[in-house]
C-alpha cells in the first residue's frame, strides 16, 4: 500500500490553499464542503474563488505566497501554474511535517485527493496512488450507479438508534441484527425516502429480535474456493462470503491477492498444508471448523481452486453435518481451469482430446499406482495435481505404456498469478526443462497434444516473469 486512505476531519481547522485559478477552485470547493476555514493566497483570483470570497466562504490574501503562510495550518493545497513555486510550498509544508497536496505533481504530495462517492455520512474514496486519475473516475461512475441514491440516510437512520441497539443486543449477535436491518425492509423504505416508516420499522425490528433471538447465536460455514490466485478469478458469493466471515481458515494455496479481500477485521487463522508441512492436520481442521461455529462465529473456509477437487472439502463438511452445524459449499476455478486458460491450452479440443482427467500425481513412499496403460492412450488430455515431485516418474512411466517420447507436456507454474511460468516441452525433454528452470509449487502438469495449441493460443502476459515457454 503506497498511500493508506484515512478520512481527515477538517471542520473549523485552517487550511491554505495557494493559487486561485479554476484547478484551486475544485479543491476549494470540497474543502469548502467539509467546512475546513479556509486561505487562500494568490496575487489575483479566478471567477470561481471570487465569487466565493464576494459569499464570504474563505478569506484571500491577495499576494504572492510567502513561508508565513504555512503558520498554524493543519492541510496545504498547492495549485499554482508555477512549478517552481507549487515545489517551494510543497516542500517547505513537508520540510515543517504539514500535509500537502499539490495538485498534478504527485511527487510533491504528501497527500493526495480520491475520487469520492459522496452519500455522506457514507463515503467512498478511490484512488488509484496518482497512477490513473482517469480510471479512479471511471470507477467512481461505476459506483455512483451501484449505490442508492438515500444510503446516506439509511445510515443516519441507523446511527440514531445506535446506543439503544447496543445496550439491548450484545456481540456477535448486534452484528447479525444490523445486517439484517442493512439488507431488509427498512433498507428498502430508507432508499425510497420513506423515512418515517423506516424508523418505524427499525423501531419494531429491534424489539421483535430482542424477543426471539436471546438464544447463543447459530454459527455457520462457508467452505468456499478461492480458485487459483488470480482475485478477479473468484465468483461474486465466494467475495460476498469472504466480506460476511467473522474468522478465516486458510491454506498455502490461498493467493495474498484471494486473502485481501476477506473483510478487514475478520480474524486470519493459517492452517498450512503443502508436502511435509502440516501446519495444522486434517483432524485439527476439521474440529476447529466446528468449535468455531458452536461459537457462534461465520466461519469461512478458504481454500486454493475448487473445494471439491484434490481440496478434502467433502471430509471437513461431513464432519459439520455430524454436528448438525449449517454449511454452504462455493465451488472455485480449479486449478486445472486456471492455468489451463491462462497458458493458452484448451484442455478439450474435437481433433485433440475427447476427454480429461484429473490426476493426483503425489508419489506414495516413492510411487505412483496409477493405470498407466489407459492413461498412455491417445485423444486425451491428463491434468495431474500434485504432480511437481514425481514428474519424472509419470513421464517416463506413460512412455513404459506406449505414449510417444513426443507427446506434448506441460508444466504450469503459479497458474493465473502475476509471475506465471509455463515450460512447455514433450514427454521426454519436460522435466529437464523444469529442474533447469528449478519451479516450485504449485505447478501443475498437463499431457497431451492440446498442449501444442498453446504457441498459438497464448495470450497471458504474466507482468513478473522471465518467460521461460518455447
Ligand atoms: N483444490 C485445488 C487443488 C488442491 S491440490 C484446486 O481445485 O485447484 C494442490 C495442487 O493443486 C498443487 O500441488 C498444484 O498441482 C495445483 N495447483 C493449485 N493452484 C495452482 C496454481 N495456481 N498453479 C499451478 N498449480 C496449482
Amino acid at each position: 500500500m503506497e498511500y493508506l486512505p484515512l478520512f481527515h476531519k477538517l471542520d473549523g481547522r485552517p487550511v491554505l490553499v495557494v493559487g486561485a485559478g479554476p484547478v484551486a477552485a475544485r479543491k476549494i470547493r470540497l474543502l469548502l464542503a467539509a467546512n475546513a476555514q479556509v486561505t487562500v493566497v494568490a496575487p489575483e483570483l479566478g471567477d470561481e474563488v471570487a465569487q466565493a470570497k464576494s459569499a464570504g466562504y474563505l478569506t484571500v490574501v491577495l499576494r504572492k505566497y510567502q513561508s508565513s503562510d504555512l503558520d498554524g495550518r493543519v492541510l496545504v493545497v498547492v495549485a499554482t501554474n508555477f512549478p517552481e513555486i507549487n515545489r517551494q510550498v510543497a516542500d517547505e509544508a513537508t520540510a515543517r511535517h504539514i500535509a500537502v497536496n499539490a495538485v498534478d505533481a504527485k511527487e510533491l504530495c504528501t497527500v493526495i485527493f480520491p475520487s469520492i462517492v459522496d452519500r455522506s455520512p457514507v463515503q467512498i474514496a478511490i484512488s488509484t496512488a496518482g497512477t490513473a486519475p482517469v480510471l479512479a473516475r471511471l470507477l467512481r461512475t461505476q459506483l455512483e450507479a451501484l449505490f442508492p441514491a438515500r444510503l446516506g440516510q439509511l445510515a443516519t437512520l441507523a446511527n440514531g438508534f445506535r446506543a439503544a441497539v447496543a445496550e439491548r443486543i450484545a456481540e456477535p449477535l448486534r452484528k447479525k441484527f444490523w445486517e439484517q436491518v442493512f439488507s431488509g425492509r427498512v433498507a428498502s423504505l430508507s432508499y425510497q425516502g420513506n423515512l418515517e416508516e423506516a424508523h418505524t420499522g427499525l423501531a419494531a425490528e429491534l424489539d421483535n429480535f430482542v424477543e426471539t433471538q436471546t438464544d447463543a447465536p447459530q454459527g455457520e460455514v462457508y467452505l468456499v474456493g478461492g480458485g487459483p490466485g488470480d482475485p478477479d478469478l473468484l465468483t461474486f458469493k465466494a467475495i460476498r462470503l469472504m466480506q460476511q466471515a467473522d474468522i478465516v481458515l486458510y491454506d498455502r494455496l490461498v493467493s495474498p491477492q484471494v486473502l485481501d479481500k476477506v473483510r478487514r477485521d475478520a480474524e486470519l487463522v493459517y492452517v498450512g498444508k503443502r508436502a511435509g508441512d502440516h501446519a495444522v492436520s486434517q483432524e485439527n481442521i476439521n474440529l476447529k471448523l466446528v468449535e468455531y461455529a458452536q461459537q457462534g462465529m461465520r466461519v469461512l473456509r478458504l481454500k486454493g481452486g475448487d473445494p471439491f477437487i484434490f481440496g478434502r472439502g467433502g471430509e471437513e463438511i461431513a464432519m459439520l453435518a455430524e454436528h448438525n452445524i449449517p454449511f454452504q459449499v462455493v465451488p472455485g476455478i480449479t486449478a486445472a481451469s486456471g492455468c489451463a486458460s491462462y497458458a493458452g491450452i484448451p484442455l478439450t479440443h474435437r481433433d485433440h482430446a475427447q476427454s480429461v482427467r484429473f490426476i493426483a500425481g503425489h508419489l506414495m513412499s516413492g510411487e505412483l499406482d496409477l493405470d498407466w496403460q489407459e492413461l498412455a492412450k491417445p485423444h486425451q488430455t491428463l491434468v495431474f495435481y500434485m504432480g511437481l515431485s514425481g514428474m519424472e516418474t509419470i513421464c517416463s512411466q506413460l512412455m513404459a505404456h506406449g505414449a510417444p517420447a513426443n507427446r506434448p507436456a506441460a508444466i504450469i507454474e503459479k497458474g493465473t498469478q502475476p509471475d506465471q511460468r509455463n515450460f512447455i516441452a514433450d514427454l521426454e525433454n519436460l522435466p529437464a526443462k523444469v529442474r533447469a528452470a528449478n519451479a516450485g509449487a504449485p505447478t501443475l502438469l498437463i499431457v497431451g497434444d492440446v498442449v501444442q495449441l498453446h504457441h498459438q493460443l497464448n495470450w497471458y502476459q504474466p507482468q513478473m516473469s522471465e518467460i521461460s515457454d518455447g
